[in-house]
């Protein structure tokens, strides 16, 4: 496949799996191109194209034709220059690496992480929290995650590409929109009665049973498992951890069990104080559950993947 057939494929399909639904979606780069049609010709220059077909700030082709035929994909969670540098090593030693693919975003893809962040506010939308007050509690988020943004480095792995001549990109909120379709869909399907059987359903998963064995596996961060679910809420996409105020929110709309990635302790003791109980399935375990499912509708059974940096593939082909 070529490098750039992989990456547009799998922005269309983080797009058809996104859980604002496609509509929303399409709405959103209407947006941008009207606001790209409104800008001065010098303006245009410098506009990131890439926003008129993709909405993912986080996922971006950073280096390397996009042309290149692409046989052997290095891919992790995290890639940085020393797995850049393991790329160089496995073509050194005959297996020579076509792309890298990184599941964290790096290059202007970090830098612009809060810019899908806006998406979390039409997830709230669906799950009951009125427009108006998801906006509101997001916007003040999105400010602070972007101000903590500017004291990054964030071309250091790009450099390395470059240097090394080693193509390489990243896929970030297509492979979080594949794990929260996938896991909200089996949760609507099986209706858990009891945060117990949210635990049970996700160990069934493969990636999920080798965390177990990695010592990782799906916790109770609030709540009990003894507890009833209620209505569950998988909140694994839209870039980074959303609002505090969230938590507030979502219990007002009747959301009984939220199922994560990962919590920090501000926003679990916010849980805590409006009841609402959290499954926290697992961060790596869940990204690569992400990228495995993205993988099975981009890659034609000729592209070799080799599992680097916490992620191992897995095919369900
Ligand atoms: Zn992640």
């Amino acid at each position: 496949m070529k490098f750039k057939d992989i990456y547009e494929k799998a922005v269309k399909k983080g797009m058809e799996l996104d859980p604002r639904g496609i509509d929303e979606v399409n709405k959103e780069l209407g947006r941008v191109k009207k606001d790209y049609d409104d800008l001065k010709e010098k303006d245009k220059k410098t506009f990131d194209k890439d926003r008129l077909t993709n909405p993912y700030a986080d996922s971006r082709m950073l280096y390397g034709n996009p042309e290149k035929d692409v046989k052997r994909i290095l891919l992790g969670i995290d890639m940085e220059v020393a797995e850049l540098l393991l790329a160089d090593r496995l073509r050194e030693k005959g297996k020579p690496v076509d792309l890298v693919i990184a599941h964290h975003p790096e290059g202007r893809a970090m830098a612009n992480l809060y810019a899908v962040m806006d998406m979390q506010s039409g997830i709230l939308l669906k799950y009951g929290v009125p427009v108006n007050v998801a906006e509101d509690i997001m916007d003040e988020r999105i400010k602070e995650v972007e101000r903590r943004l500017m004291a990054v480095n964030h071309t250091r792995t790009v450099d390395a590409a470059r240097l090394l001549d080693i193509p390489f990109m990243c896929l970030h909120t297509p492979s979080d929109n594949a794990v929260t379709e996938y896991l909200q869909r089996i949760f609507d399907a099986k209706k858990p009665a009891y945060v117990s059987d949210i635990i049970d359903m996700l160990k069934e998963i493969p990636e999920y049973a080798d965390a177990v064995m990695e010592t990782t596996g799906p916790k109770v961060v609030c709540g009990s498992a003894g507890r009833k679910a209620g209505k569950v809420f998988v909140d694994m996409t839209g870039g980074t951890g959303g609002s505090k105020k969230a938590f507030e929110k979502l219990s007002q709309a009747g959301v009984g069990t939220i199922v994560g990635m990962h919590i920090s302790d501000d926003h679990r003791k916010e849980a805590e104080k409006h009841h609402v109980n959290v499954v926290i399935a697992g961060h790596i375990s869940s990204d690569t559950l992400g990228m495995n499912l993205l993988l099975d509708q981009v890659l034609t059974p000729d592209v070799e993947v080799i599992g680097a940096s916490g992620f191992k593939r897995i095919s369900r082909k």
